[in-house]
């Protein structure tokens, strides 16, 4: 056997083995892949298929694709989308926030401490509200291992207790228009993730948002990453700290619908309609 087909066999049975421990995926339901066109979402999108091929029983696959409107940046992510969706022979769902939101975040993004708070609503928003009318039973995305450990830090600096109910491969449905979470990466490190898109010759976007630097996230892992490199398993010590706190049954959240829009919210207006008045805010003056 090749390293590569060694490799392969290794990162899809451990894959294959979550969504099996963690039963993510049922007969007949209907799975939306969130595709960005990056490694993590490309691998997610070839490890759904090949869970596929493989599973003995049927379930739908589609793959949803957000342009935020960042040039010379996310039109290659799109092209890499739209290539992997193909050689998948998975269909995909094209959605952008100029055609939902008529703006782009190039031209947003300076009203707000960091691109990351409006792009990350506007995205959130779109892509739940296209599963939710394709009818999908749960969006997968392409959170590894190294993102779960950040948000898991991220949370604990902000001191947001609340979003510990968020970690974990599988999140609960809490409001029926909210499409629930599955995180088939959960335990793949992302150095694996890069190792298999660099074996396989994967056409994958590869350049760093022109935003992540600015983002506490990106702090956050570059922390990390320095950590890491000096004291190894540091990330492996925090994920299982991790693990011990899933054991405290999660809070959960009581949604209502959002005043203005109609969708799921914990507060009375949704953070997509609180982005947008400010963004009309900012216009005004
Ligand atoms: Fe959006 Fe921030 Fe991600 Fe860039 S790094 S795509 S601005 S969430």
């Amino acid at each position: 056997m090749t390293q590569k087909e060694e490799f392969n066999n290794m990162i899809f049975s451990r894959i294959n083995n979550l969504i099996k421990d963690y039963n993510l995926i049922k007969e007949g339901e209907k799975i939306a892949v969130a595709l960005s066109g990056g490694k993590d979402s490309v691998l997610t999108l070839h490890a759904l298929k090949h869970f596929q091929d493989s599973a003995d029983f049927d379930f739908e696959l589609v793959a949803i694709s957000v342009n935020e409107g960042i040039s010379a940046y996310r039109e290659f992510g799109v092209e890499a989308a739209i290539e992997n969706a193909k050689i998948c022979d998975i269909p995909l769902i094209q959605k952008s926030f100029k055609e939902e939101e008529n703006l782009e975040l190039d031209d947003i993004y300076s009203y707000f401490k960091s691109a990351c708070i409006p792009c990350g609503v506007f995205r959130r928003n779109i892509l739940n509200k296209t599963a939710y009318e394709w009818g999908a039973d749960k969006i997968a995305t392409g959170h590894n291992l190294d993102d779960e450990i950040q948000s898991f830090l991220m949370s604990f600096s902000r001191g947001d207790t609340v979003k510990f109910s968020k970690f974990g491969p599988e999140l609960d449905r809490i409001h029926e228009k909210l499409v629930p979470r599955i995180k088939p990466l959960w335990n793949t490190p992302e150095a694996d993730v890069k190792k298999w898109a660099i074996l396989n010759n994967i056409h994958i976007h590869i350049a760093e948002c022109p935003y992540s630097s600015l983002s506490l996230r990106a702090k956050i892992k570059h922390f990390l990453n320095e950590t890491e490199a000096k004291h190894p398993g540091t990330k492996n010590n925090v994920m299982n700290s991790f693990i011990d706190i899933l054991d405290v049954p999660p809070t959960r959240t009581v949604l209502n619908e959002c005043e203005i829009c109609g969708e799921p919210t914990s507060g009375k207006i949704c953070k997509t309609c609180e982005i947008k008045s400010i963004i009309q805010e900012n216009l005004k003056d």
